[in-house]
């Protein structure tokens, strides 16, 4: 099974939209490269709105250290996973280093219910397909990090993954991710967590409840006001990632 295309997702978003049409809830959608600071984030807005929800995904990969079962994610085999997949239980999925996640129409019909808002942390075509599937109520937020020398601290600190599954996901990162950020409404470039705290609330908080300064501070990280700024960085993180890469060789 290969990762899906981006029609077969929409067809499945489609359909859930039409059942949770009468809900409220609205999307904040984190993507970056795993260290980026997208769970950091998350974490920092529902302490701030315990009304928003993190949706738990299901994925193939392996357990880590403190990870629970149903916290974290779901945790299946790749036959458990398939089989979700053949009978329609994903909203999106996506296959990231060799295992797939996945968004569960039951999590989100569950959070939905409840008249939550959701926050989603997906790969890049995962973020795609939810803004396709649910529009305007999906807000979608990119996280760029400064280096990938302090996201590769980020990842040796949680010492959760080998040194060669650490320099896939930067290999990945500067090959597929880092490069898209065209495709989502705001961009955050994470230098100093304080800068970024602010950025992400005032981002959640205009399409939420927010006030005219919460509205103008947001503008600040749309991603036409960023681009400029973002290909720049996306050029020095490329060429710092392929020095990485070859020096560990
Ligand atoms: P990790 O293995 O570090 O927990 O996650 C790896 C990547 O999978 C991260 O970029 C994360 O954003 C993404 N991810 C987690 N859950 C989902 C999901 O349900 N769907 C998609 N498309 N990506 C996910």
């Amino acid at each position: 099974m290969t990762s899906p295309t981006t029609e077969t997702m929409t067809d499945r978003g489609e359909i859930l939209e039409k059942s949770c049409n009468e809900n409220k809830g609205s999307f904040l959608v984190l993507s970056g490269p795993s260290g980026s600071g997208k769970n950091t984030l998350i974490d920092f807005i529902r302490e701030t709105d315990p009304t928003l929800r993190h949706s738990v995904s299901a994925t193939t990969r392996p357990m880590r250290g403190s990870e629970q079962e149903g916290v974290a994610y779901y945790f299946k085999t790749r036959e458990e996973f398939e089989k979700l997949v053949e009978e329609g239980e994903f909203i999106e999925y996506d296959c990231f280093n060799n295992n797939y996640y996945g968004t569960l129409k039951k999590e989100i019909e569950k959070l939905l219910g409840e008249s939550a808002n959701v926050a989603l942390d997906l790969t890049v075509p995962g973020a795609v397909n939810i803004k396709k599937a649910f529009g305007d109520r999906v807000k979608t937020v990119f996280i760029l990090p400064m280096s990938f020398k302090t996201l590769k601290e980020r990842l040796d600190k949680r010492k959760t993954e080998s040194a060669e599954k650490i320099r896939e996901r930067i290999k990945a990162a500067a090959e597929n991710e880092i490069g898209v950020y065209g495709c989502f409404d705001y961009i955050i470039f994470n230098d100093k967590l304080e800068d970024s705290k602010r950025a992400i609330i005032s981002i959640y908080r205009s399409f939420r409840d927010g006030g005219e300064a919460d509205i103008k501070e947001a503008e600040k990280y749309k991603q036409k006001n960023q681009c400029v700024r973002c290909e720049e960085l996306v050029r020095s993180l490329k060429k710092e990632a392929e020095e990485m890469l070859a020096e560990e060789k």
